[in-house]
This record gives C-alpha cells, sequence and structure tokens, in this order.
C-alpha cells in the first residue's frame, strides 16, 4: 500500500491550498480529487470570488483575512501570474442592516480605513449603484476579488513543483483510521499516511456522515448581464459588493473574464439537498430572481444575458466555517458561500493543524464542539 506523510482528499479551493501548504513544509502529499482538476461541479469555479476586508460577517474574521491577502499575493510570485484584482468593496443595505452595520463594526474593531456614503454619494462616485435613499454603504478599498480556478491550477502547479502528488478522477470510497495513521480507500486502491484531511465541501457529510445536518450542500446561480453603460461596469470603475435589499442579499462584481456584469444572490431559491441530486440547469426563475436586483439596483446592466452557472453552497447553522482536528483527522467544511477568500490562509491553517495538532490561530469560531452547546 503506497504511504504518504499526509492524504488530502478533495483537491478544491481548500483542498489544494492544503497540498502546496503541506508540500512547502517537506512532507510527502498526496491529494485525491473526485473530478478534473478544476472542475465546475463543486462550489469553486464561476471565474472570481469576492475578497473584502470590511467583514460584515464578525470581526474576527479580519486577522485572518490579512495573512489570506499575504498568502495570495505569495503564490501569484511564485506562479507569475495575477490571482487578486482590487477594485474597492460596497457593503450597502438598510442603515441598520448587518451587512452595512457589520461592515462599519469590523472596520471600526480593526482601524480599516473606510468611508461611509449615502446611497447618492454612492452614485455620483461609481454610476453603476443606483441605491434607494434609504440605503447606507462603506466603501473599503481594498476588496476585490480572487480568480477561483486560477488559484487552484496555481496550487496544484506549485503542489507539483514541490514533489507533491495529485490524482483526480480518483473518487474516495472511506476511510478509516488504523494505528498510528489513517487508510483511504479509493475506486483506484488503497493509501495510507499518519495525516490525513477532509476539504471535501459539499460532499463532505459523504465521507463524515456525522456532519450530515452541519454541512449541508444548497443550490446556487450566477447570472452575467452584459451592460448597457459598459463604462460604469468596467474594471476601475466599479467595486465589488454585497447588497442586503428588501428583495434579497446580493453580491457582485465588475465586467471580468466573461463578457457580462456578475450577479448572484445569497441562498438564492433556498434548495438545500444531496449535492448529486443537485439540479445542474439554469432556468427562467433563476434569471428572474437576479434580475429583479439588476432592474432596481443596477438598471445600466441590464442587458442580455452572457452566461449563467451553478454552483453548490454548503452550509454550517451558524454560516460560520468548520475547521478542526479530531484524533488523526482533520476536517475543514461548511464554508456557507464565504470561504473562497480563506482558502489561501485555511491551506497554511490545515497544514499546521495536520502537522503539529495546533495552529498559531483562534479557532473557537470555528470548532465542532460549538454545535454541542
Ligand atoms: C455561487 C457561489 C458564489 C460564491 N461567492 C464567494 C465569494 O464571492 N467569496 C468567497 O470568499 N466565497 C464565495 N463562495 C464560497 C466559496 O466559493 C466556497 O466557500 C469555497 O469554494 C469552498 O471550497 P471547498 O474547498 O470547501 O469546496 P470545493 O472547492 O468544492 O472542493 C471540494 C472538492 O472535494 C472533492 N471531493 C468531494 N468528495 C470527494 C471524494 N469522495 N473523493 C475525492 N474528492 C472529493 C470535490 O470534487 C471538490 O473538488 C461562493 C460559492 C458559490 C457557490
Amino acid at each position: 500500500m503506497p504511504e504518504y506523510d499526509a492524504i488530502v482528499v478533495g483537491v478544491g479551493g481548500m483542498g489544494s491550498a492544503a497540498v502546496y501548504e503541506l508540500a512547502r513544509r517537506g512532507l510527502r502529499v498526496l491529494g485525491l480529487e473526485r473530478y478534473d482538476i478544476p472542475h465546475d461541479l463543486g462550489s469553486s469555479h464561476g471565474v472570481n470570488r469576492i475578497i473584502r476586508l470590511a467583514y460584515w460577517e464578525h470581526p474576527a474574521y479580519v486577522p485572518l483575512l490579512r495573512r489570506a491577502y499575504e498568502l495570495w499575493r505569495e503564490l501569484e510570485n511564485r506562479a507569475g501570474e495575477r490571482l487578486l484584482f482590487v477594485t474597492g468593496s460596497i457593503d450597502a443595505g438598510a442603515a441598520d442592516s448587518r451587512t452595512f452595520t457589520g461592515s462599519v463594526r469590523s472596520c471600526e474593531a480593526h482601524g480599516l480605513p473606510h468611508e461611509i456614503l449615502t446611497a447618492a454619494a454612492l452614485q455620483r462616485r461609481f454610476p453603476g449603484y443606483q441605491l434607494t435613499p434609504d440605503m447606507m454603504a462603506v466603501y473599503q478599498a481594498d476588496g476585490g476579488f480572487v480568480l477561483c480556478e486560477r488559484a487552484i491550477v496555481n496550487y496544484v502547479e506549485a503542489a507539483h513543483a514541490l514533489g507533491a502528488h495529485v490524482h483526480a478522477r480518483e473518487p474516495v470510497v472511506d476511510w478509516e483510521e488504523q494505528g498510528d495513521g489513517a487508510v483511504v480507500r479509493t475506486e483506484r486502491g488503497l493509501y495510507r499516511a499518519p495525516r490525513l484531511i477532509l476539504t471535501a465541501g459539499p460532499w463532505m457529510s459523504r465521507l463524515m456522515p456525522s456532519l450530515d445536518a452541519l454541512a449541508r450542500p444548497e443550490r446556487q446561480v450566477l447570472l452575467w448581464t452584459q451592460p448597457l453603460r459598459p463604462d460604469w461596469f468596467r474594471m476601475g470603475a466599479f467595486p465589488v459588493f454585497n447588497l442586503q435589499a428588501p428583495e434579497g442579499h446580493f453580491y457582485g462584481f465588475p465586467v471580468f473574464g466573461i463578457p457580462g456584469f456578475k450577479v448572484g444572490c445569497y441562498h438564492h431559491l433556498r434548495q438545500s439537498g444531496d449535492a448529486d441530486a443537485t439540479d445542474r440547469s439554469c432556468h427562467p426563475e433563476d434569471e428572474a430572481l437576479l434580475r429583479v436586483g439588476v432592474r432596481r439596483y443596477f438598471p445600466g446592466a441590464d442587458g442580455p444575458v452572457m452566461a449563467m452557472k451553478t454552483c453548490l453552497f454548503t452550509n454550517s447553522p451558524d454560516e460560520h466555517f468548520i475547521i478542526d482536528r479530531i484524533n488523526r483527522v482533520t476536517i475543514a467544511a461548511g464554508f456557507s458561500g464565504h470561504g473562497f477568500k480563506f482558502c489561501s490562509v485555511i491551506g497554511e491553517i490545515l497544514a499546521e493543524l495536520a502537522i503539529d495538532g495546533q495552529t498559531r490561530w483562534n479557532l473557537d469560531l470555528f470548532r465542532l464542539s460549538r454545535f454541542e452547546k
């Protein structure tokens, strides 16, 4: 049976970074991926993902984000390719909305330079935004996006250069702890290692059934529309955004990679269920839900459809991540629609946990034991 120092199951966003971080520390690593690298059936496809320091979800994420930015820049230097684009970020909603107040709270708690803008001031500055007069926005200049498929490709290439083995199209069927390690069984064979990391995204509960209620896949849809006013939605003129509106919590990007303004809505049609049973097609009702937000708040982008894609969130009950180590098994799951920006730092954390059993980061917000309370 082939032996490694560590095995990573799932070479998507988190797993690709973990394989690299383990290889960088001199370990003989095997990454096992069920589909291609990259692929468009999990959580990490669709050109790009928002990254932002003004973290409305919780101020505790901000130190992790600072490290994530550093590590994305390191990967770019190694790869000789730009992966993180700074556009500025907008967090908007009613003055008492979680998105606006949470963003202000994180900025204040961590001394992040930011500006508070009324809807009118936001529109003067960035004409693509046409929010209602009751809405307020936080502008934070460091926000932007990370190229998701390219990040995975670059992590795997960097890991290859360090000697890591990565096998695509090799699904893991099951695993068990044996003696001082774990044995992993795939459709092609058995492998053993003293450390196992599970980063299976929407399929996590298949590998760890105890996570069934804690890491729940949910169908999402992304829409790209041709801007009617291309000058308002080009790179340099339009910051990425989170907008908590009465019609839904929308997020979006300037035109990049696909010739359209990109928009999504958190939790979309609220369709949770088994990842393999997810409807991967896009339908008129998917477009209709997202059009409502485009038409009302970004009318200058309300042109024909350029592209649509389905994708999967994996939600935890409180929408904070699940990162922990149980015996020899380190797990990372439940990224609840906001994990990609952190892949770089979570790769580092997973390597530290797997090797040392601990990390320099405070993981209290992310521990499995919080659900026992
Ligand atoms: C539409 C959408 C928009 C998003 N927007 C943002 C955003 O703007 N900013 C942000 O930070 N985050 C965002 N997210 C969330 C972010 O993309 C996810 O949190 C992140 O991609 C999760 O990475 P992961 O490694 O857990 O999952 P994945 O990247 O899906 O990786 C899991 C991998 O495990 C593999 N696998 C599963 N089971 C097995 C098995 N048995 N054997 C081998 N391999 C297996 C899968 O094939 C997959 O490749 C968004 C997500 C979606 C869907």
